[in-house]
């Protein structure tokens, strides 16, 4: 008998056993928008070609393969703070971010949750709902008590934001307030540059921690500068701030497990502590980070020409999504008799749309038509081709009716 009969199987992921039940399927038909991975018109994966590039000039150049420092690779963490806050912002210069290269998003948010837990033990995180599965999951294997605050209105599939204000408003003093940067996923609904404004007051007044959570800088409007407006704000406004952020997207770099997390501190001395801890944190859970895809950002960061590069496959790469969009929404309304309004479809950013379809009709749009999708009604326009619009439209209205 074996010493692990106490161990019950845990429940398939309900992101990622999406993709697990669709390779299962044999039906030539079947369409993954699961996973939120960018694919090609082909319906391919995608390897940016400013990242083999970097790779090439990587391999020429011999790299050893020596650990990095448990805080990462220096230049990739200069960079990718800059790339956030923008390189000339005075916080920057003043030091007073402490950034940590870590295990892509999840990684970052997973360690800033230790930090939370350990130094924060009475504060609760707020987070949206809905938000992203694995965010429930993260701060629950830290011990760090959370709850929710309204943010999607069903009625018209829009941001419930007096709901939302009314919430952050009403947690305890010195709560976390986890905010999505730009793309809020899975609803694809962000809030107007206004709506920001009045955030940061509540947050302010209410003396809570801003942490954001940037898994797609660049990827949402295809600039930059642009998806950070909202963490820049907060910044400008001289609040402490966490800042989660990913490669995973808008490089690609999935499988690399690359991103950071940053802390903007009142003061250098601040930050050092930060920091300090952060990597005290890091030391026991993985020792150090891999080295690849930092040098990887590092070096098309860093190289005026791959910058440029970079920027341009990034704006194909939303620029496809956004098509996609346009036509998945066209489909819709030209073949749908219900006079539904599908405008909704076209005010969300990012490579989701969350459809409202509830989980018996998301059960049917995978049981009869083979679509693979999480149950919570949310498609991931980036496994979307314009090709398949016609036949999505088609399942999506037998689905709602
Ligand atoms: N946050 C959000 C909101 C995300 O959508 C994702 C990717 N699905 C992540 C974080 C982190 O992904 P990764 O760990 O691959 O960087």
């Amino acid at each position: 008998v074996s010493r692990f009969e106490g161990v019950p199987m845990a429940p398939p992921d309900p992101i990622l056993g999406v993709s697990e039940a669709f390779k299962a399927d044999k039906n030539d038909l079947k369409l993954n928008l699961g996973v939120g991975a960018y694919r090609t018109e082909e319906l391919q994966p995608y390897v940016l070609n400013v990242v083999k590039k970097a790779e090439k000039l990587m391999l020429e150049k011999g790299d050893n393969k020596e650990y990095l420092p448990i805080e990462g690779l220096a230049a990739f963490n200069k960079a990718t703070a800059e790339l956030l806050l923008g390189a000339d912002n005075p916080v920057i210069k003043q030091g007073l971010v402490a950034t940590i290269q870590s295990l892509s998003g999840t990684g970052s948010l997973r360690l800033a949750a230790a930090f939370i837990q350990r130094y924060f033990p009475e504060a609760k995180v707020i987070i949206s709902s809905p938000t992203w599965g694995n965010h429930k999951n993260i701060f629950n294997d830290a011990r760090v008590p959370w709850s929710e605050y309204r943010y999607y209105d069903p009625k018209t599939v829009g941001l419930d934001f007096e709901g939302m204000i009314a919430d952050i408003e009403a947690a305890p003093e010195g709560s976390f307030v986890l905010l999505h940067g730009c793309a809020h996923n899975p609803t694809g609904i962000d809030p107007t540059p206004e709506q920001w404004e009045k955030i940061a007051d509540v947050i302010q007044e209410k003396k809570h921690m801003p942490f954001f959570d940037v898994a797609y800088q660049g990827f949402a409007s295809g600039s930059l500068d642009e998806d950070a407006f909202s963490v820049r704000l907060f910044v400008k406004r001289g609040m402490e701030v966490f800042v989660a952020q990913s490669y995973s997207k808008n490089l690609g770099l999935y499988s690399e497990r690359i991103g950071a997390i940053n802390v903007v501190c009142s003061a250098p001395d601040v930050a050092d502590r930060v920091k300090s801890q952060l990597k005290r944190l890091a030391r026991p859970m993985y020792s150090n980070p891999p080295i690849h895809g930092a040098r990887i950002v590092a070096n098309v960061v860093g190289d005026l020409t791959m910058f440029g590069e970079w920027k341009q496959e990034m704006e194909e790469m939303a620029g496809r999504i956004k098509n996609v969009r346009q036509k998945l929404y066209d489909s819709l309304s030209a073949k749908d008799q219900s006079g539904k309004d599908w405008s909704f479809i076209l005010r969300q950013i990012g490579m989701f749309s969350y459809t409202g379809l509830n989980k018996a009709q998301s059960d049917n749009m995978t049981d009869k038509w083979h679509v693979y999708m999480t149950k919570d009604g949310r498609i991931s326009l980036a496994g979307l081709s314009l090709a398949k619009c016609d036949y999505l439209a088609d399942a999506i209205i037998d689905s709602f009716h």
